[in-house]
């Protein structure tokens, strides 16, 4: 990289330039890197600034190159692409901001646009079609990976693979533990209310959650009707398309988010108010609160995805107020082992500042002791499919929060995010830890109904 550290706003061509043949400013949405102060105050935020304590990975060193960039000043090469790749899109840096720099669509552009003119090698481009394009949309094709990557694990295949791409020096990622055909059945078309019933509302089942988390998602439609809603989930959609805005691929997301809106529109009911869409994974509820930004402001989508997101829930800001009206009775002692810690998904807490409604629920739950966690707003590595492309530098991310969970005493760790579930079992397996990983929801459940899972 060639940037030049001194170069201003003010004598800089604002279009960008375009020695290669293309705008280099479409690299980057410019306008937002003017936000930046540079006043250093995200630094020590930033997980992969903690790691490296080189500038270029803090963000704003990463706002720098994307500027200089934008500016014609920098040529997007390799170590370029590697920065923005090495980037979590954790956003803990837009809670310490106090300019208001919305990192999180600055890099999301960033990546669209590395995407489009700096094309990846053909392997990782074929690879990232098939995952984007091909599987994720699919809910066939995810059932089939599903009992795939089940057959592979059960018959001890993925061993024998693992270690012998251990032998030959790779670092693996951990690939998520599939569980038996019957925990991955789809939810009832409807889930009715315990007793006298206060509403309705749908829910998004999501693309990877039916296969791995079946149970919460049924531990969602049981907390649901424990508040006394009946519950559907929402038909005609899979993939809400955050994993391929976080990696770049904006065609792809805003296919996906077309779908999400023809979907909704399909459950407005004559005349009656739409339902509120709760979402029990942090990262699809956060994309779809931001759905709009994929949308010009004279694309008539983006006023409909305005309007959905004004219907989107997190689960835990939707249990978390109808709780206190319906306050569950049964303990949740012996279901899992207390005390129990709590950590902030990124996606909850630095892009919804959602903080208060998990604590608050957990709160409410009669038998269960919470423990504070240190830095529990600190990124846990996960960062969708972050942990696949980087297993080392997810792992390395993880480590301090390891050091934390151990400290706390905690035996059983709750998120709210299916990404951070699976990256604090991976890390918990891999140190021995004695604590389990649950949802929210299925405490929830548990503490309505009484049962742990299913
Ligand atoms: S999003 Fe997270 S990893 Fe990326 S620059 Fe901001 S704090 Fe650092
Ligand atoms: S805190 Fe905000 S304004 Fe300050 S350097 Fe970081 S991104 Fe720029």
């Amino acid at each position: 990289m060639s940037g030049h550290p001194n170069h201003t706003a003010a004598d800089a061509p604002r279009t960008g330039g375009s020695t290669r043949g293309f705008d280099l400013a479409s690299l980057v949405e410019y306008t937002k890197t003017l936000e930046c102060i540079h006043c250093g105050l995200c630094l020590t935020s930033c997980p992969t600034y903690q790691l490296t304590g080189v500038e270029s990975s803090s963000p704003r060193g990463r706002i720098h190159l994307m500027r200089s960039v934008a500016e014609g000043d920098l040529e997007p090469d390799a170590e370029y692409a590697d920065e923005m790749d090495f980037c979590l899109l954790c956003r803990h840096c837009e809670t310490a901001c106090p300019a208001g720099v919305e990192f999180g669509a600055l890099m999301e552009h960033a990546r669209s646009g590395l995407t489009e003119q700096m094309p990846r090698p053909p392997l990782a481009r074929a690879l990232r079609w098939i995952g984007f394009r091909f599987v994720l949309p699919r809910r066939r094709v995810l059932d089939l990976a599903g009992a795939a990557l089940r057959a592979v694990q059960i018959t001890g295949v993925e061993r024998i693979g693992r270690w012998l791409l251990a032998r030959a020096g790779s670092v693996v990622p951990t690939s998520p533990r599939v569980p038996k055909g019957r925990a991955r059945r789809r939810l009832e078309p409807s889930t009715p209310a315990d007793g006298a019933a206060r509403g309705a509302v749908d829910v998004l089942e999501g693309c990877v959650m039916p296969v791995l988390f079946g149970r919460v998602n049924r531990a969602t439609g049981r907390s649901l009707a424990g508040l006394g809603y009946e519950s559907r989930p929402l038909a005609g959609v899979t993939c809400c398309g955050s994993l391929h805005a976080h990696n770049g691929d904006l065609d792809g997301a805003r296919t996906l988010a077309r779908r999400m809106l023809a979907a909704a529109r399909a459950t407005e009911r004559d005349g009656s108010d739409p339902l509120p869409l709760v979402v029990n994974s942090a990262g699809c509820s956060a994309h779809l609160k931001e759905l709009h930004h994929l949308f010009d402001p004279d694309d008539p989508d983006r006023a409909a995805a305005e309007e959905l997101a004004a219907r989107v829930y997190d689960f835990t800001e939707f249990a978390a107020p109808r709780l206190r009206r319906r306050p569950p009775e049964r303990s949740i002692e012996g279901a899992w082992k207390g005390p129990f810690a709590y950590d902030d998904p990124c996606h909850l807490c630095h892009a919804q500042q959602i903080r208060t409604p998990p604590r608050d629920v957990l709160a409410a739950l009669p038998g269960l002791e919470l423990v504070p966690l240190e830095n529990s707003e600190g990124c846990c590595g996960s960062a969708g499919i972050y942990s696949v492309l980087r297993p080392a530098d997810s792992a390395a991310v993880l480590e301090p929060k390891l050091d934390a969970l151990e400290r706390s005493g905690a035996r059983t760790l709750v998120t709210a995010n299916p990404g951070c579930h699976l990256q604090w079992q991976a890390g918990i397996e891999r140190r021995g830890l004695d604590v389990r990983v649950v949802h929210v929801a299925e405490l929830v459940a548990r503490a309505y109904d009484g049962r742990t899972t299913e």
